[in-house]
């Protein structure tokens, strides 16, 4: 198979530009068509000769990413699914402005991606895991993602532009084509983004390049279940990229038996590897905490959770539990969720509680990819 185009850094493309015999500018061309105008195809790169776009298709493919199906609706939270070439299906979430989360209040739109096509650590509440890992998505289906649904926010601008001038037609307008949604991005989608660890850096490399993306590397948040050897790694790249720790459990004994990965790195282990990133990075690191019925939720939790977060200056996001179906495992009452809030607040703990309904649309990574995985199976037996 030939390398993908959005999987090469700029000096890659350059060298082999130069190899052609090209001249220097070409290679900002060919950039510009791939990420700021997003064009699916080479014939769509017009100021370039068309025997260099033969060559170019001759070395590399470009692949596009297919939508399958897109819910919710705009200025909510909405879900694309994807068909990759092979057939596998992959999920990306785009979420309006939510300053206090991610980010600064400037944000406008948040993206959330899938590195893999599900997941190998199976923790227990989780709909990504349940049908086990099937492969890592390579660096362009990581930033294709961005690119598609960038497409996809064109032609729907265009749409509305066209109405609004009464002028009709499909394709998107430049001025449509030229505009960004997304500046803010979370690596919380299906699968664990550390275990794809150099397809996962060379997308980000390829998202946060002022040629690239141009997404600044503070505005790009990576999701882990807690894999202590590849965070220490994370913080001796140069990069600034924000780290989240899917925590969920401030003990050992509550977070093994929701996450198996916990086994494997205890606590001791991840803190000290969390320890590391927040020297090296002089940046806040997040805790996701989701609030599971009976099982994380109880107010005995809140402290050891709150030395957790003091040791490490870390922020506390709580997320009462989305409900998976199949899963018995179910989000605590309102008024407990306040309550753990309260007593965390109480104990100096910066934090803060997600109250809207995300559950809707099912809007937890690996939901959609799972239930409709499962329809296009067909019924079960
Ligand atoms: N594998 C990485 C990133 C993907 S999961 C990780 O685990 O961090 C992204 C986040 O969604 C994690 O914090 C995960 O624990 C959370 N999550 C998974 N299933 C959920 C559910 N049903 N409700 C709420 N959050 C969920
Ligand atoms: Fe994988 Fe993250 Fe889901 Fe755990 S929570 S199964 S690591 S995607």
């Amino acid at each position: 198979m030939l390398p993908d185009i959005k999987s090469i850094t700029r000096a890659e493309l350059e060298a082999r530009l130069k190899e052609w015999g090209e001249p220097a500018y070409r290679a900002g061309q060919v950039l510009d068509w791939l990420y700021k105008r997003r064009v699916a195809s080479w014939d769509a790169m017009t100021n370039l000769p068309k025997p260099l776009r033969a060559k170019l298709a001759e070395n590399f493919s470009l692949r596009v990413l297919e939508l399958v199906l897109k819910q919710g609706a705009r200025d909510t939270t909405q879900k694309f699914l994807w068909r990759l070439p092979d057939g596998a299906l992959i999920e990306s979430v785009l979420i309006p402005a939510n300053p206090a989360l991610y980010g600064e209040s400037s944000d406008r739109h948040t993206l959330c991606v899938s590195t893999q096509v599900g997941c190998a650590y199976g923790c227990k509440f989780c709909a990504s895991g349940l049908d086990g890992w099937k492969r890592n998505l390579g660096p362009e289906e990581i930033v294709e993602q961005v690119m598609a649904v960038e497409r996809w926010n064109a032609v729907e601008r265009s749409k509305v532009e066209s109405r609004e001038s009464s002028a009709g037609g499909e394709s998107p307008r430049p001025s449509a084509l030229d505009s960004r949604l997304i500046n803010n991005l979370v690596i919380m989608g299906m699968g664990e983004p550390l275990a794809n660890y150099d397809n996962l850096l060379k997308a980000l490399r390829l998202l946060n390049a002022p040629w690239g993306g141009g997404i600044g590397a503070r505005k790009i948040t990576i999701s882990t279940s807690g894999l202590a050897p590849q965070i220490r790694k994370l913080a001796a790249e140069p990069e600034q990229f924000r780290l989240a720790l899917s925590l969920h459990g401030a003990i050992d004994e509550v977070r093994a038996r929701i996450m198996p990965v916990n086994r494997k790195h205890p606590l001791a282990e991840l803190t000290a590897a969390l320890e590391v990133y927040q020297r090296r990075k002089d940046q806040l690191i997040t805790f996701e905490y989701i609030l599971i019925a009976g099982v994380n939720d109880g107010l005995d939790q809140t402290k050891p959770l709150a030395a957790l977060a003091t040791r490490l200056n870390a922020k506390v996001n709580l997320i009462p539990y989305n409900t998976v179906e199949g899963l018995s495992w179910a989000r605590p009452a309102e008024s407990v969720c306040e309550a753990f809030l309260s007593a965390l607040e109480n104990l100096g703990v910066t934090v803060t509680l997600r109250r809207e309904k995300g559950g809707d649309i099912d809007a937890a990574c690996g939901q959609l990819r799972l239930k409709t995985e499962r329809e296009l199976a067909g019924p079960a037996a």
